[in-house]
């Protein structure tokens, strides 16, 4: 904590601004965080206790200070920049040395009953699988992260911890060099790194079928060694969901209508309309959605 607040003095002095002028500070952070209290309940990357973080600074700088999750940030500043696009129900994701996301529904940022809802970095993509920084097994960010590339392409044990394992963006840089270069082992492991995210987009869209999704952080870097798996994952996983009742709101649309199987159900009259009766055009299911919401515009939150 003392560190923290040293560098933010040594900001505020190398600046010349005075602390009068500051009203407040904001300190965005990885992992689990109660806004209410003001209290860190969990971090994979950052070595700071848990409790609580802006009162002491707040108490050592005389300003007020409050914290969020890092990538709430993101998608507050994409909406707050632009609320035509990023309004409504959309979504941030940030791929990097984890995986998070900040999450909009209806216009308001969604974090959960206790501060740790939206985190697609931790959903499942492979029970039992590959070890992530939480501790469970399988999660996306355990195939998806900066750690969980490189230790595929090291053949490491998918057990072997990733605090163990902390490559920085210069290793990235060579392995995404490696892979453009065709070698197989390290396209093979972006590759599933874009399978499991394109299976957790999937999802996503089927649970909150969401106006636009926004990649972020150093890992987009490498979206196109990702891109095929990505689209994969997606269209498979996508289903009956995210089809053309989706079309004008860039997020998957250019779907055919086409009646799922739900829809010649005797009951399907009953249904409302717009659930699970129609599906997308095979082939073309991920293409508008995330070509849109992925332009180089859009992954500088
Ligand atoms: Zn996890």
């Amino acid at each position: 904590m003392p560190r923290l607040v040293e560098i933010i003095r040594g900001y505020l002095v190398e600046r010349a601004i005075p602390p009068s002028r500051v009203s407040e500070i904001s300190i965005a952070i990885p992992g689990t965080t109660d806004e209410t209290t003001g209290t860190l309940l969990w971090s994979p990357t950052v070595a700071v206790e848990v409790g609580s973080v802006p009162g002491p600074v707040s108490e050592a700088l005389g300003i007020r200070a409050s914290m969020t999750n890092d990538v709430n940030m993101m998608a507050q500043a994409l909406h707050s920049r632009d609320p035509g696009r990023f309004g409504g129900t959309f979504a941030t994701i940030f791929i990097a040395y984890g995986v998070g996301m900040g999450l909009y529904i209806n216009g308001r940022l969604f974090t959960g009953a206790f501060g740790s809802g939206a985190e697609f970095g931790h959903a499942n993509h492979m029970p039992g699988g590959a070890l992530c920084r939480c501790g469970r097994r399988g999660c996306i960010e355990a195939y998806v992260a900066d750690y969980a590339i490189y230790r595929a392409v090291e053949n490491l044990p998918p057990d072997l911890s990733p605090t163990e394992i902390d490559p920085d963006a210069e290793t990235m840089r060579a392995l995404e060099q490696r892979a453009r270069d065709g070698e197989d082992r390290v396209r093979m492991a972006y590759h599933q790194a874009g399978l499991a995210l394109g299976y957790g987009l999937s999802r996503l869209i089927a649970l909150l079928n969401p106006q636009r999704v926004a990649f972020t952080g150093r890992g987009v870097a490498a979206f196109d060694l990702m891109e095929a798996g990505f689209r994969a994952g997606l269209e498979r996983g996508a289903g009956g969901r995210a089809g053309a009742h989706d079309r004008d709101r860039g997020v998957l649309g250019r779907g055919r209508p086409r009646r799922c199987r739900h829809s010649r159900r005797r009951d399907a009259a009953a249904r409302p309309r717009g659930v699970c009766q129609l599906r997308p055009r095979p082939g073309r299911a991920a293409e508008a959605g995330w070509r849109r919401s992925a332009r180089p515009a859009d992954l500088k939150a």
